[in-house]
């Protein structure tokens, strides 16, 4: 049942997807909607397997729970509402709702608290290998962002602070060594937490070009952080004063580039300003001309829910002028809240939008000009190439990478929310402290395939290669052949090595493409020339054809292993 295809799928963006499908280990089935087929449920199942063996050996233990959750288990987090349209719901015939897990730090909260009720039986850290649903807004890059995917979930329970974050570091470290073993090179960046909550977290990213988040790296200390949350140190302005602010006529330039350009000066001289609606309030947010405004950054300092550039309308009412035209000296809403970005601190001599069509202000000095608190000014731009360590003072860059892990510090939101307390050695109730930790397994297969192809296909690490070991049988009729391929795929199973013999009456040009295009870590060719000639062709799929060695069958299997080693 294995079928591979010359054309790459029309849907498929990046190079992992569309070699999940050329190479038969996924089926399509509708969008975000994929069927393992049996290569692909190989490497899922050993992904898996190394997943259980570094949780084991962290000393988590393995549970499962009901992938149908009860909707008032999220109605007491309050996260039936902030779910939003993303999660999967569902009504039971007496009409009852309920959630397809999305996660599950209600569920599992729920159970521990009925399971654990004293210091005595903590700490524990339980995880599970379950499907997840989510109503993803754009489904897309296979399994990398599908609406059903396997995640690992762990939930960590502790007594105290010092605790939860001696079970975090024995995660954090599980993590390092599953993806280690899975042939992935990912590394720990420091991470937004969220709509779970809590207060602490990592996400663990395998570079590559189509990663959809991107990283800021300090390559002098070794600072790694989510564009979410990457923060940058700023130089103390020191600006020259300028004389009283102008009016400039701008007509038709709309966006900063054209102001820029019609004025004949860098971006950087302007004062972006967007007016935010942030839990139905107007917030006017002012960064420097050439910056982008980090939402999440932006969500965090204003302490709100919900936040999202505001209507037309809203816009025309606090500022005076619509959209292009927005400036913080003079509002026509004197009351809106102005917050701007640390690198204005300061500035004098700007341009900014006049609150007025088609007209700009110059020569503002956002102190003398503007009313803005002290305290309003915080970090809230997206880091850029260049830009200083906040930790070392040296410049980052920037990479994509693709979140296959994330691990959290949850403090006691869910705990709280479910009162989940134990008794304390003097018989006292205390709330206990809880940690998250996630994995996408069926994302980190395709990771591997993102991180480990080349033009002719998949190179599988031999850990999670749906096959070790490919034989391509030339001669599959001729029983003498056959019986030498026979005999070394059974000394290579008896050697624990997980083989797949290719019998296909197909020439041997395509057996070689099809090998090449799955990928598997060994090829091993047995045909009645090669014989004739002393042996059997064995090569690593990814050294090249100089590098084939031939070897007589009797040695064929030990020289095998060593190929593997
Ligand atoms: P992302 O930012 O990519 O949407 P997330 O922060 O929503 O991820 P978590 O809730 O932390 O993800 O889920 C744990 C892990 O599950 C992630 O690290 C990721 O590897 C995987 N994952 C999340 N969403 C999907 C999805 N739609 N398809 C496949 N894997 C996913
Ligand atoms: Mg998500």
């Amino acid at each position: 049942m294995i079928q591979t295809l010359r054309d790459n799928p029309q849907d498929a963006e990046i190079d992992s997807h569309k070699l999940l499908v050329r190479a038969g280990i996924v089926k399509k089935l509708a969008g975000g909607l994929y069927t393992y087929l049996p290569l692909g449920m190989r490497s899922l199942k050993k992904v898996q397997e190394i997943i259980r063996q570094e949780m084991d050996r962290a000393g988590a233990l393995e549970i499962c729970m009901p992938i149908l959750q009860p909707a008032e288990l999220w109605k007491q987090s309050g996260r039936w509402e902030s779910m939003g349209p993303g999660m999967f719901r569902v009504k039971d015939r007496a009409q009852h709702d309920y959630s397809m897990a999305p996660t599950a730090e209600e569920t599992v909260t729920e159970v521990i608290r009925n399971v654990i009720n004293s210091y005595r039986q903590l700490p524990v850290t339980v995880y599970q290998i379950q499907w997840k649903f989510r109503d993803e807004i754009r489904p897309r890059f296979g399994l990398m962002r599908s609406k059903e995917f396997l995640m690992k979930d762990a939930y960590s329970f502790d007594t105290t602070m010092e605790a939860a974050d001696k079970s975090y570091m024995a995660m954090f470290e599980a993590y390092k060594r599953v993806f280690a073993r899975c042939g992935l090179k990912a590394y720990p960046v420091e991470a937004d937490t969220g709509d779970i909550g809590g207060k602490f977290s990592h996400e663990f990213h395998v570079l590559a070009e189509a990663g959809e988040d991107g990283i800021a790296f300090c390559e002098t200390c070794g600072y790694a952080a989510n564009l979410e949350k990457a923060e940058r140190k700023v130089a103390v302005r020191n600006d020259a004063d300028c004389p009283a602010y102008e009016e400039v006529h701008t007509p038709d330039a709309k966006t900063i580039e054209q102001v820029s350009k019609f004025m004949g000066v860098p971006g950087s001289a302007f004062v972006k300003s967007l007016i935010y609606n942030a839990d139905g309030k107007p917030v006017m947010v002012c960064v420097p001309g050439d910056r982008d405004v980090n939402d999440v950054k932006l969500k965090h300092f204003l302490d709100v829910k919900k936040l999202e550039l505001a209507d037309f309308d809203t816009v025309l009412k606090a500022s005076g002028a619509n959209a292009g035209s927005v400036g913080p000296v003079k509002p026509a809403d004197a009351s809106i809240r102005i917050v701007c970005d640390q690198a204005l601190k300061g500035a004098k001599g700007c341009i900014v939008g006049a609150n007025k069509d088609d007209y700009h202000l110059k020569n503002v000095d956002l102190a003398r000009d503007c009313n803005i608190a002290d305290a309003d000014f915080a970090d809230l731009v997206v880091v850029r190439d260049g830009d200083i360590c906040a930790k070392c003072g040296k410049p980052m860059v920037i990479k994509r990478g693709i979140e296959v892990g994330h691990v959290f510090k949850l403090g006691t939101k869910y705990t709280d929310a479910f009162n989940a307390v134990y008794k304390t050695d003097d018989l006292k109730e205390a709330t206990m402290i809880m940690g998250c930790y996630g994995i996408g397994v069926s994302r980190t297969v395709q990771a591997v395939i993102e991180q480990s192809h080349d033009k002719d296909g998949i190179v599988w690490p031999a850990s999670v290669a749906p096959y070790q070991v490919c034989i391509s049988l030339l001669d599959p009729d001729q029983a003498e052949v056959a019986a030498v391929a026979d005999k070394l795929e059974a000394e290579l199973e008896a050697m624990g090595v997980d083989v797949i013999v290719d019998d296909r009456a197909e020439r041997p040009g395509v057996k070689f493409k099809d090998a090449d295009l799955i990928g598997f870590p060994v090829r091993v060719v047995v045909g009645a020339k090669g014989l004739a000639n002393g042996g059997v062709e064995v090569k690593r799929r990814d050294q090249d054809k100089s590098q084939m060695k031939i070897v007589a069958p009797v040695e064929a299997a030990a020289a095998i292993k060593e190929l593997l080693k």
